[in-house]
């Protein structure tokens, strides 16, 4: 296998929940061996058990009862916007239950959204109507050329099994002065370079793709982007759900155990903040 940014060789970086995922030995990007079609395993994996907690999934513990602090690292994302775009048409790809769609409508954006879920797209639309979802990959839904203002694609980028095709066609649906947001991993942050292994970010199979700063750069500009503002946040989660990604990415024995008491408790649904910023943020415009 090469990699499939630089087309240099690969080495095996890691074996986990059964999956290898690959490093290239130049550029130093990472990739999981998905082993399986693409589109089948988006159609399996994420169902509603994804969102609700199931532990093979090492995903959401309740997305829909974490709202409040989902929302809350949202709102940070949508001040970056509006720096930039104070308003405008927006697209979400990758909207999950639909919370930032809501969020950006409040602020006044004419917002939308899609899913690879069906569960998820179905929230969505439930929550913001029908005709600002579509359920599908970027693959699989269409919008018009160049009628977004903003496309927003937070936690999904590392999600995907072929992100330059999908930065094309996230491409022609920008407006010509349009932006894009991406939030994704970075595999030279502290805290996954001190974690390594235990990096709850390092995921499969829902994780696909380990970018680190200079790699996402380079790929975007690949296909017609120029990054012009990078960032990092911590984020705001509860401890259930933190004890849930220790428990299971973090292959944490304590978190087991703790984890039964905390889910069924109150104090399961305190606030943490994770001051990790293990993620970046990446806000980038068509060359001109
Ligand atoms: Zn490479």
């Amino acid at each position: 296998m090469n990699c499939y940014l630089c087309g240099a060789s690969v080495e095996t970086y890691l074996l986990k929940n059964g999956f290898c995922i690959y490093r290239c030995s130049k550029c130093g990007l990472g990739r999981t061996d998905l082993k399986k079609e693409y589109r089948t395993f988006v159609k399996q994996h994420y169902s509603k058990g994804y969102f609700t907690g199931d532990p093979r999934m090492s995903a959401y513990v309740d997305y829909k009862d974490d709202k409040v602090y989902i929302v809350r690292n949202l709102a940070k994302f949508l001040k970056k916007i509006h720096k930039h775009k104070p308003q405008g048409t927006l697209l979400d790809a990758g909207c999950a239950l639909g919370f930032f769609v809501e969020l950006a409508l409040k602020k006044g954006y004419d917002a939308y959204g899609f899913d690879a879920s069906s569960y998820a797209a179905n929230e969505a639309s439930q929550l913001v109507g029908a005709k600002r979802i579509q359920h599908g990959t970027i693959a699989e839904v269409n919008y018009k050329k160049k009628s977004f203002d903003v496309i927003s694609m937070f936690d999904i980028f590392e999600h995907l099994d072929d992100p330059r095709a999908d930065l094309r066609k996230i491409y022609s649906w920008l407006k010509d002065d349009g932006i894009i947001i991406i939030a994704t991993g970075d595999t030279r942050s502290i805290f996954a370079q001190l974690m390594r292994r235990r990096w709850p970010f390092y995921s499969p199979p829902q994780h696909l793709f380990f970018f680190h700063k200079k790699n996402l750069a380079d790929l975007l500009r690949q296909e017609g982007f120029t990054p012009f503002e990078w960032s990092r946040i911590g984020k705001w989660l509860s401890l259930r759900y933190l004890l849930h990604l220790a428990r299971t990415t973090g292959e944490s024995r304590i978190a087991q155990l703790v984890y039964p008491f905390a889910h069924h408790s109150r104090a399961g649904k305190l606030p943490v903040y994770m001051p990790v910023r293990d993620n970046m943020v990446v806000i980038a415009k068509k060359h001109l």
